[in-house]
């Protein structure tokens, strides 16, 4: 759904629209059905009038139901753990068997290309909401929610969230819809809640964080799983709402940030300056605020296997702890003028455009000082997940003068996403092309000993290429 008053004639002209786009979505794993009644409740109240100031400021999208066949599986043996509906809910995975909350990077679903192209790439919105429900820790709380998590998106805007809009959003659900909430996580120690609170999701493969990395603002939303189901309904409606007013009040501030945040990332790729560098290992930090968190003692029980886990009593205990939601990168490599992409693989290149990534060409060969990455050491995961063994790679970056044929792929930084085509390309990173197997096939000679280059070279400082856009297939 599509609901603004004006609506805009197209999407062409969205830069010159005073109003921003609230983008809310619900229903991605299909047992996890709060936001799927709140946000069609919330449409109603859009239409009917009950709402319609906020419209002067946002144009607002809704996809209720953002996994149809998760949810065509309806069933009352699903979630069984969940405090309702009653009559049932919906499955995690998607028809293909995919989690489609890991599918951000890669996007092998058909949800996430859908949403890339109907969406990201012609409403780009300012500020998006993802609606979950809680599995983990036992809490009063109904609502909880927190924001985007990875190092590698702007800085400025992790920041805000954190500082001041997330804040202020809690408060308005507190104070004016008088909603108990707080910040989403898990105890990092159930039996001893003092020892923190944590948001342990941070890779871009989860909605919120891959569009952090897109340089734009989410909010993941956590209804409390054994909160009752009317309850879960209507905090997930307040929220909705909370966030709502928070960005119609803030609307210039948004815009103005996000723009902000794209111009740097462009003029930081028209000419990388030495301390320029870009994450690819990082470790959650507590944020400044403390986080109170209204929870319960639990005891630790022992089943028939001898297994041991936690059981919630009654014993309420209210605790002020370290909220860890603050990612730092531990380890960083340089950040290029441009990567360079000497394999003709058409899964790869597409992909980078689908995302929305400006991939060019070289119009003839060029000899270029660049860096290439020497492995060393290539290990899968020993587990499956979403279908893949996973890659971790080892190795350096070396420097090296070398001919690159016409027809070689350029992808320049000095772009908006060129966060999120750096976390594609660094073969180092938790979430990249290495890390899905798109390299697999390039990465050992088939007779021989050791490894070939890795077919991603980077131009470090600003140079004259001579390449041209390749419009997008
Ligand atoms: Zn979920």
């Amino acid at each position: 759904m599509v609901i603004a008053d004006p609506m805009p004639k197209s999407t062409q002209n969205l830069a010159n629209d005073k109003r921003m786009v609230l983008y809310i979505q619900a229903n991605i794993h299909a047992g996890e059905v709060e936001g799927k009644e709140a946000s069609l409740m919330f449409a109603r109240d859009l239409l009917s009038g009950t709402k319609k100031e906020v419209l002067k400021n946002l144009i607002i999208l809704i996809c209720p139901n953002f996994n149809p066949d998760g949810n065509e599986a309806i069933s009352v043996n699903n979630r069984t753990h969940q405090n309702g509906p009653k009559n049932g809910v919906g499955v995690r995975y998607n028809g293909q068997m995919l989690d489609i909350n890991r599918d951000g990077i890669k996007l092998e679903t058909p949800e996430m290309n859908g949403l890339l192209k109907n969406v990201f790439l012609k409403w780009d919105p300012q500020v998006t909401v993802d609606c979950h429900t809680t599995n983990g820790s036992y809490h009063e709380e109904p609502v909880t929610f927190s924001w985007m998590m990875n190092v590698a998106g702007d800085r400025s805007l992790t920041k805000y969230m954190e500082k001041q809009m997330m804040p202020d959003v809690a408060a308005i659900l507190r104070d004016q819809y008088k909603v108990e909430n707080c910040f989403y996580g898990e105890f990092l120690d159930m039996k001893n809640p003092e020892k923190g609170w944590e948001e342990y999701a941070s890779e871009p493969r989860y909605m919120t964080n891959y569009i952090g990395v897109r340089n734009r603002l989410a909010i993941l939303n956590e209804n409390y799983v054994y909160a009752d189901y009317k309850s879960r309904v209507l905090g997930c409606y307040a929220l909705l709402q909370s966030i709502t007013d928070y960005c119609a009040s803030h609307t210039n501030e948004i815009k103005q940030l996000i723009n902000e945040s794209d111009k740097k990332t462009v003029a930081r790729g028209l000419n990388p300056s030495p301390v320029d560098s870009f994450p690819i290992e990082y470790i959650g930090k507590p944020i400044q605020e403390k986080v109170t968190i209204k929870t319960y003692e639990v005891d630790e029980v022992t089943n028939a296997n001898g297994e041991k886990s936690y059981k919630k009593t009654d014993r309420k205990k209210t605790v002020t702890v370290p909220y860890i939601a603050t990612y730092e990168a531990t380890k960083s490599v340089k950040f290029p003028f441009a990567y360079l992409v000497t394999i003709s693989d058409p899964l790869v290149i597409n992909l980078m455009q689908r995302h929305g990534i400006q991939v060019n060409k070289l119009n003839k060969s060029q000899n270029l000082d660049v860096l290439s990455f020497k492995i060393t050491d290539l290990q899968a995961d020993k587990h499956l997940n979403q279908g893949h063994f996973t890659q971790t790679i080892t190795g350096n970056w070396e420097p090296q003068h070398k001919e690159f044929k016409a027809g070689t792929f350029v992808i320049r930084t000095a772009q908006p996403l060129a966060n999120l085509a750096a976390y594609m390309l660094e073969p180092q990173t938790n979430d990249g092309l290495l890390t899905w197997n798109f390299m697999d096939r390039y990465l050992l000679p088939q007779w021989g000993k050791g490894f070939n280059a890795y077919p991603v070279y980077k131009i470090i400082d600003a140079t004259e290429i001579n390449d041209t856009v390749i419009p997008l297939q």
